[in-house]
């Protein structure tokens, strides 16, 4: 019997020298792809400078229509390039991976969508020691980020809306103002980067979407998806002709079409957490049976007239909107009910491929643009929920995509709860000092409100 205990943990040493001999042969490869991805886009980079010097002389191509060529070659490429480099990080056993579009040019010092949103967040995942560096493997960013095609924002939005907006990017250039205020109430405005910010905004929500794919194939525990993105897209609307609500490309729209597109996947399944309605996303759906889109919003909060309870979608896509709208006050207590009574039968029932999220955190109860009183560990029980619903009803495909949040310290804060909950670590919110404010939740709105869903919804 001795003996064969003796020869099982021998067994298992030899297991574990081979997987501890394989993730170094793994990081090895990663690290020759890295080198040979850099290679290859500094060689692009000088075609591209030798074609601007050539004007495509004896090719019959203009100057414009040569560069176009090489710099459409060098997209698609780059777009191979890093879904493969992707595909081999996120394969290597990672709990959670993200990309980074901090939109540095899309600023405007006194807005509330600043650059200093992802930033502050990065900030506080290195304090929190939840980063690449400190944790391993279990942590990944990535850092072959793609940026969006024009196929990519156009399966979402007009190609007239992108003309519209290459047009006041000029005007903006040309006028030297650089910064132009969009629209009465102030929520929106543009840069002359901020078109430029959005393309890869979308982009670096696609490379996630790529990985989290990717790593699904191999793994029966995938990782997580973040973009930590901005300018953010929930308010953004195929039907609008401006931006809207501080969003320009409605970045998880795009990438659930992404996914059906490229990835081959048929049913997503979109929760919206912020406390205002997306409605950008409501409307890229509303008539599409494969896309179910969940919003848990405050009732009445911008933009003011969507996102009602009796709104389930129209046409082939009725019953695939569904639209929680709660009353102010709304708190961790009503969300957890609201995700077993309604988020956790609705997904259920749908049976997705893909779970994806507009992760909003300005339900924080310390927001200054909401009147939901959600804490920093409710966003780490919201996430964990989230997380073990991916796995049961999808394989555990999920990506999260940065939406609201105006309170840079609640927002910083909530955000490194996500990533306790992504690679399993306790919570360990600061919400003691904020405790103070919190007051009794509106339970029986709460309840009716569960109740006339569940009765509209079959659920
Ligand atoms: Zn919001």
């Amino acid at each position: 019997m001795t003996k064969m205990f003796a020869n099982k943990d021998k067994k298992i040493k030899e297991v574990e020298e081979e997987s501890k001999q394989a993730k170094l042969q793994l990081n090895e490869i990663m690290k020759v792809m890295k080198t040979k991805l850099d290679l290859w886009t500094q060689l692009m980079s000088q075609m591209e400078s030798q074609t601007e010097v050539g004007s495509g002389s004896g090719t019959g191509m203009g100057e414009a229509a040569c560069r176009k060529v090489f710099l459409t070659s060098r997209t698609k490429c780059s777009i191979a390039s890093s879904m493969i480099l992707n595909e081999t990080y996120a394969s290597s056993g990672a709990k959670v991976i993200y990309s980074v579009a901090s939109g540095l040019g899309h600023h405007w010092e006194p807005h509330r969508e600043c650059r200093r949103r992802v930033t502050c967040i990065l900030d506080c995942l290195e304090v929190a020691n939840l980063t690449p560096k400190l944790q391993g493997s279990e942590i990944i960013q990535l850092d072959n980020i793609r940026t969006a095609t024009m196929e990519d924002i156009t399966s979402v939005h007009s190609r007239s809306y992108v003309s519209n907006l290459e047009k006041i990017m000029e005007e903006l250039d040309a006028s030297g103002e650089g910064i132009l205020p969009f629209d009465s109430i102030g929520s929106t405005y543009v840069t002359t980067k901020t078109l430029q910010s959005s393309f890869v905004a979308a982009g670096a929500g696609l490379s996630v979407v790529d990985s989290v794919v990717a790593a699904s194939k191999v793994s029966e525990n995938p990782p997580i998806g973040f973009a930590l993105i901005r300018p953010p897209g929930n308010h953004a609307s195929p039907y609008k002709k401006v931006p809207m609500g501080s969003c320009v490309f409605n970045n998880i729209a795009i990438a659930a079409r992404y996914t059906q597109r490229v990835h081959g996947l048929k049913r997503v399944f979109i929760i919206d957490t912020d406390v205002h309605h997306g409605n950008g996303t409501n409307d890229a759906f509303h008539d599409d049976p494969d896309v179910f889109f969940l919003s848990v919003h405050q009732d009445g909060l911008y933009p003011h007239n969507t996102g009602k309870v009796d709104d389930l979608g129209h046409g082939n896509g009725e019953g695939a909107t569904l639209n929680l709208a709660l009353p102010k006050l709304t708190g961790d207590v009503a969300m957890r009910n609201v995700f077993d009574e309604v988020i956790v039968p609705a997904a259920q029932k749908f049976k997705p491929d893909i779970i994806l999220v507009s992760a909003g955190y300005d339900g924080h109860v310390l927001d200054p643009h909401g009147r939901f009183q959600l804490t920093t560990g409710g966003y780490y029980t919201l996430t964990s929920n989230i997380k073990q619903l991916a796995k049961d009803v999808c394989g555990g495909r999920c990506v999260f995509f940065l939406e609201g949040g105006s309170n840079l310290t609640t927002l910083a804060n909530s955000v490194v709860e996500s990533f306790r909950a992504f690679v399993g670590e306790p919570s360990a919110p600061p919400d003691f000092k904020y405790n103070f404010f919190l007051v009794e939740e509106p339970s029986l709105k709460v309840k009716e409100v569960i109740q006339k869903i569940k009765h509209l919804h079959s659920l």
